[in-house]
């Protein structure tokens, strides 16, 4: 599993290229190769919205130069817009795990993907070919054309047909949310042509799935699931060549959607136990997914190829009456973090989908979506078992419940 990575290496803090390392080491040590030398462990959270300087003829300079290109200010930061050494070094990091040259964080995922078609839309490329299904927020931000934006839903096959002389992106999500539909990135990739491809990676997260390898020239992430991975920061991160990343850079700068310096922190923190993270969790899901498909009361088990933590089920019953009916598993939107979560697609995370649309991108009305954390597989066997047998009409009270158990 622990292929080197070669990436190129991002300037501000690998001064030096290292050799070659694999996955899990470039997921402890890539945006920390600097500390050692600095006499530091832990690394530092710079919270300075703005730094002096005395030299406002270089700073002048400087900021024509960022105008340009938006490379990364070299020498110390201006403003707190402009860039955030704690912020990145989270991107550093990313970039490395993902392979591409570069990353560009934001506050949160839907900045991060506002970023990327608003830098295409300058450009006059504003018309947007994308798979269903996407996330939910996704697939609204690109219906209701709130950017300016033009969309052609298509299956993958037919992308080569929707390209336009104006179309700025290709987006997929694989696995998809909700149901982990898988596409195949490097077949898509090539019926992309020379319009970039945009992979969501969030559910794949690098561990399992890097889809730059394969031909993606954009890999977005909700770094609020995976990359986190604790439920308790909210943030996007776009890896991609620098020349892109110049551009999302600018955006950011004009748009203000940076992350928080804490919240670069944390995600880099979260970045260093993500490979055993999601390992552990992928096989905890799985050995769940075969369990639910055993079960007379699943009709429909959705599991990636890939692997992953986690898993879609359809109920013959009420899927309202599962939600209502779980105790150690958290009935919540979001997924990634170290506990499990299950959620009702339908009802909240897809909700803003129109039903039709929804419904025809295989998120039915009974499917549940659970993101599988830490614990022990027969606890959470235990309470889906439960959870699938509660009686209509009986949501279990969960005070009395936790007590108990
Ligand atoms: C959650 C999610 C997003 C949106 O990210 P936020 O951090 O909530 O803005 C985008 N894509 C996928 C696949 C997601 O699960």
């Amino acid at each position: 599993m622990d292929t080197p990575l070669d990436s190129a290496s991002t300037p501000m803090y690998d001064a030096v290229r290292p050799a070659p390392r694999a996955l899990a080491t470039e997921a402890v040590h890539a945006g920390r190769d600097d500390l050692a030398r600095q006499g530091l462990h832990a690394p530092p959270i710079d919270l300075s919205t703005t730094y002096p300087s005395y030299d406002s003829r270089a700073e002048a300079a400087r900021i024509d130069a960022f105008a340009t290109d938006g490379a990364e200010l070299d020498g110390t930061p201006v403003y707190g817009r402009l860039g955030n050494p704690t912020v990145a070094r989270f991107e550093t990091a990313l970039a490395r795990l993902e392979g591409t040259e570069s990353a560009v964080a934001f506050a949160s995922g839907m900045a991060a993907l506002s970023a990327v078609l608003l830098v295409r839309s300058a450009m006059g490329l504003r018309h947007v070919v994308a798979v269903r299904p996407l996330y939910g927020c996704s697939d609204h931000l690109l219906t209701a054309g709130l950017l300016g934006t033009e969309v052609t839903w298509t299956d993958p096959a037919g992308i080569t047909d929707a390209l336009r002389p104006d179309t700025g992106l290709v987006m997929v999500e694989t696995p998809a949310n909700p149901t982990l539909a898988e596409v195949d990135l490097r077949a898509v990739a090539h019926a992309c042509g020379s319009v970039p491809l945009l992979a969501d990676n969030t559910f794949a997260t690098p561990v399992l799935q890097r889809p730059a390898e394969q031909g993606a020239r954009l890999v977005l992430h909700s770094a609020t699931k995976y990359l986190g991975g604790h439920g308790d920061v909210m943030a996007g991160v776009v890896a991609c060549d620098e020349e892109l990343a110049g551009r999302l850079r600018q955006v950011r700068f004009a748009t203000g959607g940076v992350l928080h310096p804490l919240a670069g922190y944390l995600l880099l923190r979260g970045l260093s136990t993500l490979p055993v993270r999601v390992r552990a969790a992928s096989a905890t899901a799985a050995e769940l997914a075969a369990r639910l498909a055993d079960d007379p009361r699943v009709a429909r088990v959705h599991y990636p190829s890939i692997g992953g933590a986690m898993v879609a089920f359809e109920v013959h019953g009420d899927p309202h009456d599962v939600i209502g009916g779980v105790g150690l598993i958290t009935p919540a939107v979001s997924l990634g973090s170290v506990d499990t979560l299950i959620q009702h697609p339908a009802s909240i995370s897809h909700r803003i989908v129109d039903a039709d649309d929804r419904r025809g991108a295989g998120v039915g009305d009974r499917l549940l979506r659970m993101s599988v954390g830490l614990e022990d597989v027969e606890d959470l066997w235990a309470d889906l078992d439960r959870a699938l047998g509660a009686r209509p009409g009986q949501p279990q009270v969960r005070g009395l419940h936790q007590a108990m158990s």
